[in-house]
C-alpha cells in the first residue's frame, strides 16, 4: 500500500513490513508505559466490569482480536478467573501475525495453570474471522470481547464493533482501548493524517472518533482514560537506530528518515516535540501516549 510524501515520494506503510513492525512495537513497549496503564487497568476496573459477564453459566467465552503476543490478554483473563473461579473458558485468540501467534503460544504453554481455558488460534484478520464465523452460521455468542490497539488496521472500525457487539450474550461486553484522541498521537494524525495514514489498512483512529460514532448511532458505552508516556528523545538524534525504528512506529511509515521528505520529516519532528504532543523532562521529550477504554454492552 503506497501513501505519497509531500514531494510525490512514494511512502510505504509499516504494516507490510511484520518483522519490522514487531521490533518497532516491542522498543515501543520498551520506551512507554503503554503496557503497565493496561495493567494498572485491569486491575483497578476490570474486574467490576467483568463481575456481571456469564449471567450464571458455568462457561464463557472469550474472543481477543489483534491479541499480539498475549501478555494483556493473559492478564485479563486472570482477572476473568479471580471473579468467575471454577468456570471454564473458551478462548478464540484472532491474530494475523504468524510471529505473535507463536510468542503467544509459548507463553501459554508456560502456564499450565491456565488448563480451564481452552485456546482457539486462529491465524486471521478480523474481517476474515467474521466472514468464517458468518459461514458457519454457529448460534455460538460471547461472553467478552477484547479489541486491544487493533482497529487502526481493519478497513471500517464501526462495521467491526457492530459485528462484534452482534456476537455479545445477554451481560456481555466488548473492550476497546485505542489512544486517546487528546493524545500525541491525535495531535499528530490531525495534522499529518493525509502524509502518513495509510487508507486501506491502517487508520488514524482515536477513542475520541469512536465515541462520535456510536454517539450518533445511539449506542450507550462507558469509557475511562489511561495516562500514560513514551519517551522519544531517541527519535531527535541524526542516525540512532533505535530512534528510527521509534519514529517509524509513530508515523507507521517503513523507513520514515529515509523515505520521506525533509520537509514531512522536519515538520513530523517539529510537532513530535511541540507541547501539543510531548513535554520535556530532564532533558528528555515525554510523548503523550494517553490511552481511552471503550466499554459496550450487548445490543439491546
Ligand atoms: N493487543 C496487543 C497487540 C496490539 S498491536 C497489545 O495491546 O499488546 C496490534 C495487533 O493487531 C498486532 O498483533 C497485529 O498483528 C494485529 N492486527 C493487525 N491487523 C489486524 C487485523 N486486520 N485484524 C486483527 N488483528 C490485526
Amino acid at each position: 500500500m503506497l501513501s505519497t510524501g509531500i514531494m510525490g515520494s512514494p511512502l510505504k506503510s509499516l504494516v507490510h513490513d511484520d518483522d519490522r513492525y514487531q521490533r518497532s512495537f516491542r522498543l515501543f513497549l520498551e520506551r512507554s508505559s503503554e503496557h503497565q496503564c493496561m495493567r494498572d487497568f485491569i486491575h483497578s476496573k476490570l474486574p467490576d466490569i467483568l463481575s456481571s459477564i456469564g449471567d450464571g453459566k458455568s462457561h464463557l467465552n472469550v474472543i481477543g482480536v489483534g491479541s499480539g503476543a498475549g501478555e494483556i490478554d493473559l492478564e485479563m483473563l486472570n482477572e476473568l478467573h479471580k471473579k468467575h473461579p471454577g468456570v471454564t473458558v473458551d478462548n478464540e485468540v484472532v491474530e494475523p501475525s504468524s510471529q505473535q501467534l507463536h510468542n503467544y503460544k509459548v507463553l501459554v504453554s508456560q502456564k499450565p495453570e491456565l488448563n480451564y481455558i481452552k485456546f482457539t488460534w486462529n491465524k486471521m484478520t478480523a474481517s476474515e474471522f467474521e466472514e468464517s464465523w458468518k459461514l458457519s452460521e454457529t448460534t455460538k455468542k460471547a461472553d467478552f470481547i477484547h479489541m486491544i490497539q487493533m482497529l487502526y488496521y481493519v478497513k471500517d472500525p464501526g462495521a467491526t464493533i457492530s459485528f462484534f457487539q452482534s456476537l455479545l450474550d445477554k451481560n456481555g461486553k466488548l473492550l476497546i482501548i485505542l489512544v486517546s484522541g487528546e493524545s500525541g498521537w491525535g495531535k499528530l494524525w490531525r495534522k499529518y493524517r493525509h502524509e502518513l495514514c495509510n487508507t486501506e489498512i491502517s487508520q488514524c483512529v482515536t477513542t475520541g472518533d469512536i465515541k462520535s460514532l456510536l454517539d450518533s448511532k445511539g449506542v450507550s458505552y462507558h469509557s475511562f482514560d489511561l495516562p500514560s508516556q513514551m519517551d522519544i528523545t531517541e527519535c531527535f538524534t541524526q542516525g540512532d537506530e533505535k530512534g528510527e525504528l521509534l519514529l517509524d512506529f509513530l508515523t507507521e511509515v517503513l523507513d520514515f528518515n529515509k523515505t520521506a521528505s525533509p520537509e514531512l520529516k522536519d515538520g513530523v519532528l517539529e510537532l513530535l516535540r511541540h507541547p501539543d504532543c510531548s513535554m520535556e523532562s530532564e532533558g528528555r521529550v515525554i510523548f503523550n501516549n494517553n490511552l481511552g477504554v471503550i466499554v459496550i454492552n450487548e445490543p439491546n
